[in-house]
């Protein structure tokens, strides 16, 4: 039984490669490492250089929009031509996160979306307290062909129906795991097309409790937990429960998928 990992940050510190390492002896093949920043670029093509099973998509995270260095584009631009394979991501929308600038954070979707576009690349979107502007985007701007991620889906089952059609592609993520998020494990079960399912961790994000740990990270320097990699056991399994499938059909539903949205 071989798992793909739809969403993480295998290039940051948090995670040592010994991580990624088990992770890959406890069955996670294929990750899509995803650079959220010029800075991190560069690390994630190393990975993919280590090793095929390590996936790359580069894309500046709204997070990182603030302070984005002139010409972020153009980088990004030719790190996507210099890597064929590659997908677009994280990018996205926060109106969550502390003093964002909404339409810079639009501007940049709009830049990398277009990339996405004009390359054929899989795009992955980030997307938080902010479905209706992204809804405003996706409905009236060509798309990606391939199709487009939002990953750790975090938004009404209302809208599941309309995203599929325009090829949205649904990741279940330990976020999933939380009690008072129940309704969008839910969707899981029955609004969202077997076809556009995907499971991640967005390790080292994303920390689940401890009962839904494989194995553990060192914290990080203010103690913060972190999610390793291997945690994709758990959540498949999870996945699997919430679909009523045993765990390998839902690992061989969602490799099916994942090759689909981000190609062989
Ligand atoms: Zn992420």
């Amino acid at each position: 039984m071989e798992l793909r990992d739809a969403h993480c940050h295998y290039q940051f510190a948090e995670v040592p490669y010994a991580a990624v390492e088990q992770a890959r002896a406890d069955g996670v093949g294929q990750a899509m490492i995803n650079g959220s920043a010029p800075s991190d670029w560069q690390d994630v093509a190393a990975l993919g250089r280590r090793d095929p099973r390590n996936r790359m998509s580069f894309g500046l995270h709204p997070w990182d929009v603030p302070t984005a260095p002139a010409g972020w584009a153009e980088t990004l631009r030719a790190t996507l031509i210099a890597h064929p394979t590659a997908g677009v991501g994280e990018m996205g929308l926060d109106r969550w996160v502390k003093e964002h600038d909404p339409v810079a954070q639009e501007a940049a979707f709009r830049t990398q979306l277009a990339l996405a576009v004009e390359l054929e690349r899989a795009l992955t979107i980030h997307c938080v307290k902010a479905i209706g502007p992204l809804m405003d985007i996706v409905r009236a701007t060509e798309l990606p062909r391939r199709g487009f991620l939002l990953h750790s889906w975090n938004g009404p089952v209302e809208l599941v129906p309309e995203l599929a059609k325009l090829g949205a592609y649904f990741s279940f993520s330990a976020h999933h795991l939380i009690p008072r998020k129940a309704d969008l494990r839910v969707q899981f079960a029955a609004a969202i097309p077997r076809e556009r399912i995907l499971v991640e961790t967005d390790a080292p994000a994303l920390c689940p409790a401890a009962e839904f740990r494989l194995r553990e990270l060192a914290p990080d320097a203010e103690g913060t937990e972190q999610n390793h990699p291997s945690n994709l056991v758990r959540n498949n399994a999870e996945l699997a429960r919430t679909m009523g499938v045993t765990p390998a059909e839902s690992a061989a539903l969602t490799c099916a998928n994942f090759a689909r949205l981000f190609g062989a």
